[in-house]
């Protein structure tokens, strides 16, 4: 069965709901509190794990019961943990969250995820080598993005580069990943100086925008497309852009074509909306199967 690479962060969200932000100095007492599992890596691996994907991770956590917990919950979601490091010197990532009047406050720690680099990314060059597309994001460093694209390029594997959240990175690094795919503030922040419609015609069949509710913007060598995403009631977005490259990659290593794999990408991303949590909403491939055609 083919193998989907998955490199990126992977951490927990602590998650308090109050009334009202303490004041510095103050506590407040909250009425809410629960963890959920996160990291733009961890939730890309799960959303192409419960489609059936065979998902291989690269990341980091710190030796405590949290990166247990990660770990633990990888596993569970059929992802392979293997060639995933425990480092002593920090610990595992968090997003400490307060809630209040539904404004968020976040202060998150990388932790584990900064020790991300290009040297732990090169000593698993045979277990990249072993798979057939790989996948990143911005929550690791340009370093060990930039040694995964170039192990992928060597390799002839598919790379696909989610630029989120949005940083600066090197030109060429940019230029080496087969599929760019940015959501659209981030699109404006990578082309300031062309529209949408431009960046995706000057990219073709690589740059793939997600437009949110509007669907999925790309460019296939003749015309540029709106791939509509499906209709559905939208009850919470969190992990949506996530759930999509899940489903696009899905798509992907079992040879769909580009806009077959933005329908897959849609297909499960809408799914995931109609639900609470970034994992908690991603779909398995059998409930895509019994509520769409
Ligand atoms: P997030 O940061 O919340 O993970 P994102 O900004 O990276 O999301 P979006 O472009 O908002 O990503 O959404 C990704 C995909 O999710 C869309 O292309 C679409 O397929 C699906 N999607 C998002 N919102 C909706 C919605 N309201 N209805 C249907 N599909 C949606």
């Amino acid at each position: 069965m083919k193998k989907i690479l998955v490199l990126g962060s992977l951490s927990t969200d602590f998650v308090a709901i109050t009334d009202r932000r303490p004041n510095v100095g103050e506590t407040v007492q909250g009425n809410e509190f629960f963890t959920t599992f996160g990291g733009k890596g961890a939730n890309q691996a799960v959303a192409a794990a419960r489609l059936n994907s065979n998902v291989v991770m690269l990341g980091k956590v710190g030796v405590d019961s949290f990166g247990e917990d990660i770990l633990e919950n990888l596993r569970k979601n059929s992802v392979d943990v293997k060639c995933v490091e425990s480092v002593t010197s920090v610990s595992s990532g968090a997003a400490l969250i307060t809630i209040a009047d539904s404004d968020n406050s976040i202060v998150y720690v990388p932790g584990a995820n900064g020790k991300v680099d290009g040297e732990y990314v090169r000593k698993n060059k045979d277990t990249i080598e072993a798979c057939d597309i790989a996948i990143a994001q911005n929550e690791v460093s340009e370093d060990a993005i930039e040694v995964l694209a170039e192990i992928c390029i060597e390799a002839k594997i598919p790379f696909i580069l989610n630029p989120a959240p949005y940083r600066e990175l090197k030109a060429s690094i940019l230029e080496k990943a087969t599929y760019l795919l940015p959501n659209e503030s981030e699109c404006k922040l990578l082309y300031p100086d062309l529209s949408i419609e431009e960046a995706v015609a000057k990219h073709p069949n690589k740059l793939v925008v997600t437009m949110g509710s509007k669907g999925v913007f790309f460019n296939d060598g003749k015309e540029s497309h709106l791939v509509e995403t499906f209709k559905v009631d939208a009850v919470d977005t969190t992990g949506a852009g996530d759930t999509f490259i899940g489903g696009f990659a899905t798509g992907l290593v079992n040879n769909l074509s580009l806009e077959d794999s933005i329908i897959l990408g849609n297909l499960s991303a809408s799914e995931s909306v109609t639900k609470m949590g970034a994992q908690g909403g991603m779909p398995r491939l059998e409930e895509l199967k019994n509520n769409k055609n």
